[in-house]
């Protein structure tokens, strides 16, 4: 593999408060040298990065790639093409495919279709039960062993208090960081709404935010029996903010994610009953995205998380009522997370600490820093660059999202996993 030197960019490295102009040298699929002037030597491959920021590779806690079993969705191959055209290099698949990933075989296979076909790292994330029933406990140690990172029932949530009492510990035993789709399914109920003036206007049947609040309560008591790492998936309230910022501050170890379209979205896109606008947990109320962005700017909500979940027209051309629920986001994370920067709500590097620096640690995954030594996983951004969205260029298989057509600002120009070039924006490379 040829050297990689990246001349005259804003190196940001949240991991070390960095934030210098210099080159940055790859070498040998890791990171070299951060400098001003760094000389090219023969059959290093120089790319002018002037204007633009080089960050780590951004890591996605939570995407859906669909394989096994719904390859007509997305795949491993077509799933981390998106990711890394995103300037995701990382991803962590999670294990409601079909079947579940609850057993070592399933496990095996995506890694090794990682292996195969993978454009970007894959981590997968097992299964807390047995086929995401909520009753017995899937065998935690043999998904570990077989490349699990983690466990989750994403999708669904665990409901019965006992079961989760004994995940927490089993998955404390073994260092596994267990991520709760926090839900209580009988007060939400399906809805497809979230429960306000919108769905009242509109006529959708809907749930309260109490729906996820209220399981993350019921789930912090069970942390601080249990002591066990507890990481909420996609928080999208104003309440559960206020929780894990409580539970910070009694010292739980507990962390979560939120997702792009919770943090710039509110249920007013759910009036025009456009499909895609429908997720779980629903899109909520200005007061709750406020509550997550100003969350996400002071730390108690740790990451961004894409919750990538296609799905084909199958599926959402239906009513909204029907219609499954998730949008596609690797594509769109970054220029929607971005508007925040441009707003002033956060700066660079608290931002991409976000989206590299935070799920690396929360995992315990290589990345998420440009230290000398470390993985070549690296981002180039072009914070001005506007692009029309366009579905004919997605390279997810799925068209759901909500995002087509606009104008968006901010894109990653240059995506390297290990010290290869995984993705290019045209004319990037000269
Ligand atoms: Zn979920």
């Amino acid at each position: 593999m040829a050297d990689i030197l990246l001349r005259g960019g804003r190196v940001i490295d949240p991991a070390r408060n960095l934030d210098v102009s210099a080159d940055l040298l790859l070498q040998d699929g890791k990171v070299a040298r951060i400098e001003p002037g760094i000389a090219a030597k023969d059959g290093t491959k120089v790319v002018d990065v002037k204007g633009q920021w080089v960050v780590p590779g951004f890591i996605d806690l939570h995407c859906h790639l669909r394989e096994p079993g719904q390859e007509y969705k997305e795949d491993v191959a077509t799933g981390t093409a998106a990711a890394a055209a995103g300037g995701f290099t990382a991803v962590c698949a999670m294990p409601n495919t079909v079947p579940p990933n609850d057993n070592r075989a399933v496990t095996e296979l995506i890694v090794r279709r990682a292996q195969e076909v993978g454009v970007v790292r894959v981590y997968p994330i097992g299964c807390i039960t047995q086929g995401q029933k909520g009753e017995n406990l899937a065998e935690m140690g043999e998904l570990q062993q077989a490349g699990c990172v983690a466990v989750s029932d994403d999708g669904k949530s665990v409901m019965n208090s006992e079961v989760m009492r004994r995940a927490l510990e089993y998955a404390r035993g073994l260092g596994l960081v267990v991520i709760q789709h926090a839900e209580d399914v009988h007060l939400s109920a399906n809805g497809p709404a979230h429960e306000g003036a919108v769905s009242t206007r509109i006529g959708l049947r809907s749930q309260p935010a109490a729906a996820e609040s209220g399981m993350v309560a019921r789930d912090l008591e069970l942390v601080a029996l249990t002591g066990a790492r507890y990481h909420v998936a996609h928080v999208s309230c104003a309440e559960t903010v206020r929780l894990v910022r409580e539970a910070k501050l009694r010292g739980l170890p507990v962390t979560c994610e939120v997702t792009p379209h919770h943090l710039t979205i509110t249920d007013e896109a759910c009036a025009g009953y456009d499909t895609s606008t429908r997720v779980n947990p629903p899109l909520r109320s200005e007061a709750d995205v406020a509550a997550c962005r100003g969350a996400l700017a002071d730390g108690t909500i740790d990451a961004i998380a894409t919750d990538h979940a296609p799905h084909s027209s199958v599926e959402k051309d239906v009513e909204f009522e029907q219609a499954a629920s998730g949008m596609i986001g690797l594509e769109t994370a970054l220029p929607l997370c971005l508007d925040l920067i441009a707003k002033n709500a956060m700066s660079p590097m608290a931002h991409f600490a976000r989206m590299s620096t935070a799920p690396a640690k929360i995992l315990g995954l290589p990345g998420g820093t440009l230290a000398p030594g470390s993985v070549a996983d690296v981002t180039v951004v072009d914070p001005q660059s506007t692009w029309v969205c366009d579905a004919s260029r997605f390279r997810s298989k799925s068209r759901n999202s909500p995002f087509i057509g606009r104008t968006m600002r901010g894109r990653a120009m240059l995506t390297i996993v290990g010290g290869n070039i995984v993705f290019a924006q045209e004319k990037v490379l000269g």
